[in-house]
């Protein structure tokens, strides 16, 4: 069962992922903030970090950065900006997929309505099948929900 770190200060948030993923039968830990994120993925056993970028204690961004530099773990970014995707893709800082939030109708449901060119760029690289991205669906899925 593939174990997924969740780093997410808002709780609402937080809860929506976690109930749909443990639907989709991934084993999920939960921290609130980056630091407390950092030590549960150095106990290691993750084989995917979803991660918030406005932390209480620091940043998406760093908390990637950190994370990479140990570790090729797939990371899907969580945004609520729209302007830090490229950023958040760029092969500079490692990640792997993200999804804007607040989720909000105005935004669709559709899976690949958000898609920026930096993460265009990836796919073309490499796919992102499997279980990868049944995680991706389900969090999308879980946007749709609360739309
Ligand atoms: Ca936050």
């Amino acid at each position: 069962m593939p174990r997924v770190l969740l780093i997410e200060d808002e709780a609402s948030i937080a809860e929506n992922l976690l109930y749909a993923l443990r639907t989709e039968s991934f084993e999920v830990e939960h921290r609130l903030t980056g630091g407390e994120g950092l030590e549960a993925f150095a106990e290691g056993g993750y084989d995917f970090v979803v991660l918030d970028l406005g932390l209480p204690d620091t940043t998406g961004f760093d908390v990637c950065r950190k994370i990479r530099e140990g570790s090729e773990v797939p990371i899907l970014f969580l945004t609520a900006r729209d302007s830090e995707v490229d950023r958040v893709l760029g092969l500079e800082m490692g990640g792997d997929d993200y999804v804007t939030k607040p989720f909000s109708p105005a935004r669709g449901g559709g899976a690949d309505s958000g898609d920026s060119s930096a993460l265009q760029r990836k796919r073309k690289k490499g796919g992102s099948g499997g279980w990868r991205g049944r995680l991706r669906r389900c969090v999308l899925a879980d946007r749709s929900a609360r739309a």
